[in-house]
């Protein structure tokens, strides 16, 4: 090995180092180029992602051998209310779809680290703007957001925008097809971990593949996701549900289904 790369080794265990440390804390990281430390939350001067047209529309992604089906078209047997009760969105032609008010729902049984497939549609009747336009979301441990959102022709602010890790990271580009489209999500997550006193050890992980297309890699979340906040991290169970979100727009779901990760 020679000098050269001996430093460049040498510099990114020192990165990899700060990461950890910081990662302790919960708070961003700090290094000089880390998105977190220039925007604030919600900040309209952040850039846009930038648009990519993704591949065509497909019929559903079929999930592998292992998968657990949490939604394969006919009923909601492995979702509840945020109450425990039964769920009270409608499915209709081989989908679900948001019933306003009806609350958000979830998953009866809870996740830890996994991959998850999502496949959602936005309204094909385009109506409202920014936040108002096709909103919803995926929450993995039922506190941390992958926006959904229609961004196609819609103006919002980026960590707002479809795929962001809502208030946190903007996705890489905007992958979005037209409103009324199917467009799939596969996220790969891995939870927290605190020690047994509740202090965080690790903080949660998130990739994202929008529409065959790379939006976030491995973005290290700064906490749960909020509106106009970021709050820190709070010790919590290692499974918890998956959650969707009633934002009160009728947006609808297919083929959801999930690995779990925790061994
Ligand atoms: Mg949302």
């Amino acid at each position: 090995m020679n000098n050269a790369s001996s430093l460049i080794i040498f510099s990114a265990m020192l990165i990899g180092l700060a990461a950890v440390a910081n990662a302790e804390t919960g708070a961003a990281t700090g290094f000089q180029d880390d998105p977190m430390t220039k925007w604030s939350i919600h900040d309209l001067n952040r850039p846009l992602p930038p648009v990519v047209t993704p591949r065509p529309a497909g019929p559903p992604v079929p999930p592998p051998s292992d998968a657990i089906v949490l939604f394969d078209g006919k009923d909601l047997t492995l979702w509840e209310d945020a109450k425990s009760g039964p769920a009270g969105w409608k499915v209709e032609n081989g989908a679900m779809e948001v019933v306003d008010k009806t609350g958000s729902i979830r998953t009866k049984q809870g996740f830890g680290d996994c991959q998850i497939h999502v496949e959602w549609a936005a309204p094909a009747v385009v109506k409202g703007e920014g936040q108002e336009r096709g909103n919803s979301g995926v929450f993995l441990m039922d506190m941390y957001e992958v926006q959904v959102l229609d961004c196609y022709d819609n103006r919002t602010y980026a960590d707002g925008s479809t795929a962001a890790l809502y208030g946190q990271y903007p996705p890489l580009v905007n992958a979005c097809r037209k409103p009324g489209e199917w467009q799939t999500f596969d996220i790969i997550f891995h939870r927290p971990r605190f020690d047994k006193d509740g202090k965080l050890l690790m903080p949660a992980r998130m990739t994202v593949i929008h529409n065959g297309v790379l939006v976030h890699d491995n973005d290290v979340l700064t906490g749960p996701t909020a509106h106009k906040a970021r709050p820190p991290y709070k010790a919590h169970g290692d499974k918890l549900p998956i959650s969707l979100q009633d934002h009160g727009c009728p947006v609808r779901y297919r083929n959801i289904w999930i690995r779990d990760l925790e061994k």
